[in-house]
Formats: C-alpha cells, sequence, structure tokens
C-alpha cells in the first residue's frame, strides 16, 4: 500500500530493527510526569535530560491542566509510578501571545469557513494561568501531598527552565 505516510513507516521500520523497549513495564521509572505544550520547539524529554520509558507525558495546547491532564496525573501518581509533577508551559506560545479573536481569525482563514464555535484556550496571564495550574494538581484530591509538584516556563530561545512556582 502506497500511501502519505510511507516516509514515517520506513522510518518506523528502521526504529524497530534496534527496538530495546520490548517487555518494558511502562512505568515512569525516573517518577516523573510532564504536562507540557505540543510545540514542536519542545522536546520535552531532552530537556529534562530523561530517555523513553523515564517520564509519563501530557501535551496539550499551552501546557494547561485539563480535566484530561488530571486524569492522566491521578493514573501516573496511582499506577505508574509518578513521583513529581513538572507543569511547563513554554515563551512565545501561540496560546498565550495570541488572543481569541486572533486565532479564530486565523484558523478561518485557513478553513475558509466561520469557526467561531470552536474552543481555543487561549491564556491572557502565562504566569497566572501557571500558578492555577499547580494548584489543581496539589489540590486533586487524589494526588498526596508527599507528590511534588512544580510550574516551570521553558525558554524555547535558550533551552532553560525557569521554576515559578
Ligand atoms: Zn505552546
Amino acid at each position: 500500500m502506497t500511501n502519505e505516510f510511507d516516509d514515517v513507516l520506513e522510518a518506523n521500520r528502521k526504529f524497530a530493527e534496534n527496538f530495546s523497549l520490548s517487555g518494558f513495564d511502562g512505568v515512569a521509572h525516573a517518577g516523573i510526569a510532564l504536562v507540557t505544550c505540543m510545540d514542536s520547539r519542545i522536546d520535552p524529554l531532552g530537556m529534562l535530560g530523561l530517555h523513553a520509558g523515564d517520564a509519563k507525558i501530557f501535551r496539550n495546547p499551552g501546557g494547561r491542566v485539563t480535566e484530561a491532564a488530571l486524569e492522566a496525573l491521578v493514573l501516573g501518581v496511582h499506577l505508574l509510578n509518578v513521583k513529581r509533577i513538572l507543569v511547563v508551559p513554554h515563551t512565545r506560545c501561540a496560546m498565550s501571545s495570541s488572543t481569541l479573536d486572533q486565532v479564530r481569525q486565523q484558523v478561518g482563514a485557513s478553513a475558509g469557513q466561520d469557526v467561531s464555535w470552536q474552543t481555543f484556550s487561549m491564556v491572557t496571564d502565562q504566569a497566572a494561568a501557571l500558578r492555577d495550574d499547580v494548584h489543581k494538581v496539589r489540590a486533586h484530591p487524589l494526588i498526596p501531598d508527599t507528590v511534588a509538584v512544580g510550574g516551570f516556563v521553558y525558554d524555547v530561545d535558550t533551552g532553560l527552565m525557569d521554576q515559578l512556582v
């Protein structure tokens, strides 16, 4: 079968030739869970000095602690060895540097239709949103106080993380 995914399937076959994670248990070996943005400038394992198997990673636009992120964190803490949680939005994130109107205008222009019905979770104050998000994790009844929770901003121009919370 020839299709638009031939290049990645070919790359996957090469990857599988040296596959070393067979039979792996799937827990977070470094005890870390990370919530971060979908931005392609972020290398979530590399920026923390981690490797495949070390961490649970949840990504979405803006790196927000959504209901789905909390679900992942609860599973991580209780079933997958997570002891530390990092919430890591980043500098120059489109979700915090654009307004809802701007994003709707851009997506609308690309889609060629009205997109006012589509939700985009824009962030008006990134530091305040991060504090709220870290609080949501810390205050969650199923995430015990023994789990360390930190809020950081990743700088996409230097690769450095700055702890805010
Ligand atoms: Zn982003």
